[in-house]
């Protein structure tokens, strides 16, 4: 029997984009949803895949958006929450703050979807002791914002690197955009938190087990603009080394991986945005060929529950989560 993998979308918007950026015209909202859902969804249905799609509530909450996010339930996906805002600081949000964040989200997915979301990805993988405090107070099942990872020094000098008129305050925000919780020490597994009476599964977003490098679709594609011979060795020896170190996989993808320049024209300076979408989706098709032919691949909710019937080690969510993880040595290869 194959092991089990998981795979899911963040459906960031244009404006999501934009606003992490510090690009102006984020605040009319503009959406790219309407070419790109469709897009995405003839994509999974060809392979016979049901995923789960992190949507931003703001988005569900426009009528302009309401039809494309209603497709993407009917096809049977799983609605997870992506917050309200996708403001990539969370971990600076009060514990009032937060649950009026999820309480819209979950509100306006339910009301376009039919579904009530029980797990969470933050935007920017944030995360902090409160956010998993209101989760469990919610009753989520489980939660993904956790990205392993020793780069994030390098994916935030991007950001600041891109955005010279950024203001002091607003780099200040965005310093704190990647990494939280010192991720590279955090599991490739996953694991329980325990937030008082109540617990929530961790399913980090897998990454190169050993190298923590990102292992995800966008990265993949980047790396196939310089050599796709090159990114498809990365992509096999990733998929092995999940094998080899048991590690359950769990893959993300982007709006971007569906989109070029051509759909896009604000977000042209992102990276392999300027790959035509027929060679995207050749490559991507590819990636899902080879990783669907190693793993039963199926939704988070379903992934979060196999992985809640084992014995998982636990995380102490409240006091001191920031250091629980850093009172470790670092991880043994693939953990
Ligand atoms: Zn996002």
């Amino acid at each position: 029997m194959k092991p089990i993998a998981s795979l899911s979308l963040d459906l960031d918007n244009k404006w999501a984009y934009m606003k992490t950026h510090g690009d102006a015209g984020w605040e009319s909202l503009p959406s790219y949803l309407d070419v790109c859902v469709p897009r995405v969804l003839r994509f999974l249905r060809e392979r016979d895949l049901q995923i789960t799609f992190f949507i931003v509530g703001q988005d569900a909450a426009l009528d302009k958006n309401a039809e494309a996010v209603g497709q993407i339930s009917a096809a049977g996906h799983e609605i997870g929450n992506h917050s309200f805002r996708h403001e990539p600081w969370l971990h600076l949000y009060s514990k009032e703050e937060l649950t009026e964040e999820f309480a819209k989200t979950e509100d306006a997915l339910e009301k376009v979807t039919g579904q009530k979301p029980v797990g969470f990805r933050g935007p920017g993988y944030s995360l902090s002791p409160t956010v998993l405090e209101v989760l469990a107070q919610r009753n989520y099942e489980y939660d993904c914002s956790t990205l392993p990872t020793y780069i994030a020094p390098l994916a935030r000098a991007y950001y600041f690197f891109k955005s010279p008129e950024m203001s002091p305050e607003e780099r200040e925000k965005r310093k704190k955009l990647f990494g939280k919780f010192a991720d590279g020490f955090q599991s490739l597994k996953p694991y329980r938190w325990q937030i008082g009476e109540k617990t929530l599964t961790e399913i980090p977003v897998t990454t190169l087990p050993l190298f923590k490098t990102p292992i995800h679709a966008s990265y993949v594609i980047y790396l196939s603009t310089f050599s796709k011979l090159a990114a498809r060795s990365y992509w096999r020896t990733a998929l092995e080394m999940c094998k080899l170190t048991g590690t359950q996989l769990s893959l993300l993808l982007h709006p971007l991986d569906f989109l070029s320049g051509e759909d896009a024209s604000e977000l042209k300076f992102f990276p392999a945005m300027n790959l035509p979408v027929e060679k995207k989706l050749e490559f991507l098709s590819d990636i899902l060929e080879s990783f669907q032919n190693k793993f039963a691949v199926v939704n988070m909710q379903k992934h979060a529950r196999e992985a809640a019937k084992q014995n998982l080690k636990v995380r102490r969510a409240s006091n001191g989560a920031e250091r629980a993880p850093l009172s470790k040595p670092p991880a043994v290869a693939g953990n």
